[in-house]
């Protein structure tokens, strides 16, 4: 339920009211935006009488949220969130781009490409540590070891880093190593995960599951959020059609719903969604032209050679390119790329 104050109300009526509510058991969500102050309530708000709260006359309008996801529902908050990446801000007028491989190889791969990748554009380092692999075969990524490198990347070029968490024990590292901690499409329903995420105060980039629905996407981001972290950036990455000319669909329409009916930030993986490098930067312009905050990205300096995805990683030099033409995009839906 969601409760509108009118604008004359004063501090003193709102804290006696949320005192009130709070002995009734409900856990409040204050928002206090530049035309709007709403308390969303939430708990066992069905048997509530509404009627009644229509009696203080600093209400201007209550209303009940239909939704099952509450503090990630614009209802609750109408402002943007903004997540702020160690200085990067990301769901601002500003369009991100992160980048890098697949996965860390070594430090050498990486004090080569990070220059390249910085100068670029790129804002955030990418590169996974623990690979969730669908083969048991290929290659796992370097684990700690790769996090360590990550950690020197970020200190060495002073540039933030992003990579994926796979379980709830590598916890303690990822806090320590990285920036921005990924939660990968197959563990975007790691219920137990998400529990330990939202405990913490580091900003989280949540993928979109390989099957599931925007709702179940914007439920485990409740996960986080519940818990206590609010630093949530969604990141859509394609999902499974019947389509088998690129790896996924990329779902363009989730940027607009999600628009609608979160205030957390999205940004885009044209590299996973469409599986092919060929594809990645049309998917770009088309992320960016929807409304997306960033876009994450697969470059490699040998893709041929690359351990993991190397047909859907770019050279640096069309990353380059990419931006360059992105930027005109950007411009063109009232946006920057800087
Ligand atoms: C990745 O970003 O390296 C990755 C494995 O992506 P996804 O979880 O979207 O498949
Ligand atoms: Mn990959």
């Amino acid at each position: 339920m969601i409760i509108k104050f009118k604008n004359n109300v004063t501090e003193e009526q709102v804290s006696r009211l949320k005192s009130k509510l709070l002995k009734q058991g409900f856990e409040l969500h204050e928002s206090i935006g530049e035309t709007t102050h709403l308390l969303g309530v939430i708990g066992d708000t069905i048997s509530y009488d509404i009627n009644g709260l229509y009696a203080y006359e600093f209400i201007d309008n209550v209303l009940r949220v239909q939704e099952p996801f509450k503090k990630v529902n614009r209802k609750f908050k109408p402002d943007d969130t903004i997540v702020d990446v160690s200085g990067i801000e990301i769901g601002n007028k500003n369009i991100v781009i992160m980048g890098g491989p697949c996965a860390v190889e070594s430090q050498e791969q990486m004090d080569e490409i990070t220059p390249l990748l910085k100068s670029a554009g790129a804002k955030i380092v990418r590169g996974g540590a623990f690979k969730p692999r669908t083969s048991p075969y290929s290659f796992q990524g370097l684990g700690s070891e790769g996090l360590d490198i990550l950690e020197n990347i970020s200190k060495k070029y002073k540039i933030p880093v992003v990579s994926e968490i796979m379980s709830v024990d590598e916890l303690p590292l990822f806090v320590k190593q990285v920036d921005l901690i990924q939660v990968g499409a197959r563990n975007m329903q790691n219920f137990n995960l998400l529990k330990e995420l939202g405990k913490i105060d580091k900003p989280i980039l949540l993928k979109r599951g390989l099957a599931n629905t925007i709702e179940e996407w914007l439920m485990s981001a409740e996960y986080i959020l519940s818990g206590g972290n609010s630093n949530v950036i969604l990141c859509e990455r394609g999902i499974r059609t019947y389509e088998t000319s690129t790896r996924n669909t990329l779902d363009i329409s989730s940027i607009p719903v999600i628009k609608k009916l979160t205030h957390l930030p999205i940004i885009v993986d044209p590299s996973h969604a469409s599986g092919r490098w060929e594809y990645v930067e049309s998917l770009s312009k088309a992320a960016i032209a929807a409304g997306a905050d960033g876009l994450i990205i697969e470059v490699h300096q040998t893709p041929e050679q690359a351990l993991s995805d190397g047909q859907q990683s770019l050279k640096p030099g069309r990353f380059n390119e990419l931006i360059k033409n992105c930027k005109r995009i950007a411009e063109a839906v009232d946006r920057t790329l800087e």
